[in-house]
Formats: C-alpha cells, structure tokens, sequence
C-alpha cells in the first residue's frame, strides 16, 4: 500500500505544461467541450478557421502519442469520440469533414508535451500531410 502511495507521486515526472494551468482554470481557454476526463478549447494560435484542441485532464504519462501503453486505451478512445464530436459541430465553424492531427515529439512539430489532440477544419482542407 505505502509502495502504491510513494509510485503515484512518482508517476509522472516530467515538468508541467501550459495545459495544466488551463485544466486548472488559471489561463483563460475557450472551452468548448469538457466531461471528467477530457478538454476541449480552441487553440490560440489557429491554423485553419476551426481549430480545436482535444487534451486528456490527467496527462497520466501521455507527454506523447509515442507513450501510450495498454493503459491508456480507455482515455485514448475517448480523445477520438471527443474528436469526431468536435468535428462536425457547425456552431464551432466545421463543415462536412475536418482534419485530426496529433504531432509526436520533437521531430512531429510538437511543443507543448501534453498529449493534444489538433481538430483541424472549417475549410476545404488539401491533401497533403507534410
Ligand atoms: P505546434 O505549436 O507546433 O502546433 P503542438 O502540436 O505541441 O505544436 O501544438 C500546441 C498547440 O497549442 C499550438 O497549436 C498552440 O497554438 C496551442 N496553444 C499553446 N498555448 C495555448 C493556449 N494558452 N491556449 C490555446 N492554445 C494554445
């Protein structure tokens, strides 16, 4: 039991992000979808008309895609349904389809190393990935 106590405070080690000032309510966010587990706002910076980010609440390890184990299959799933929502809501500008990105790591053009989830639409997107 102490052992479990002592590993939980050792379970994610690596530094805070911006994202949790914003789960935590301390930066503003434009929310836009929220249960227990997931966030969802628009992202500051948007690339598109309709850009939204999709985060879990508790980061639990997933600094990246690239760290996802068995464990996380319950949030990841929820990461995609939040997603596919998100995606074809016409009030947050979205049309007939959008774009779902997630950036792993340094060479995927990823930043904040909190796992995100980019809903990317609100225009005829192009084909090209890179
Ligand atoms: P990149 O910045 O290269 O897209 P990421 O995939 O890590 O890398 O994306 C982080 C995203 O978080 C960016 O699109 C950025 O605009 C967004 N962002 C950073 N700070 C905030 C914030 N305070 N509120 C909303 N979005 C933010």
């Amino acid at each position: 039991r102490w052992d479990s106590i002592w590993l939980a405070g050792l379970k994610d080690t690596d530094p805070a992000t911006i994202f949790d000032k914003i789960i935590a309510g301390e930066i503003p966010a434009s929310v836009v979808k929220e249960d227990d587990h997931i966030l969802a706002f628009k992202d500051i910076n948007p690339m598109a008309p309709a850009h939204i980010l999709v985060i879990p609440k508790d980061r639990n390890g997933l600094t990246r895609i690239n760290r996802a184990t068995p464990e996380h299959t319950n949030i990841l799933g929820r990461l995609l349904v939040a997603a596919g929502e998100i995606a074809k809501d016409e009030t947050l500008g979205f049309g007939d389809g959008a774009r779902i990105v997630i950036n792993d790591g340094p060479d995927g053009g990823q930043e904040v190393m909190h796992l995100h989830l980019h809903v990317l639409g609100g225009k005829k997107l192009n084909g090209q990935l890179g």
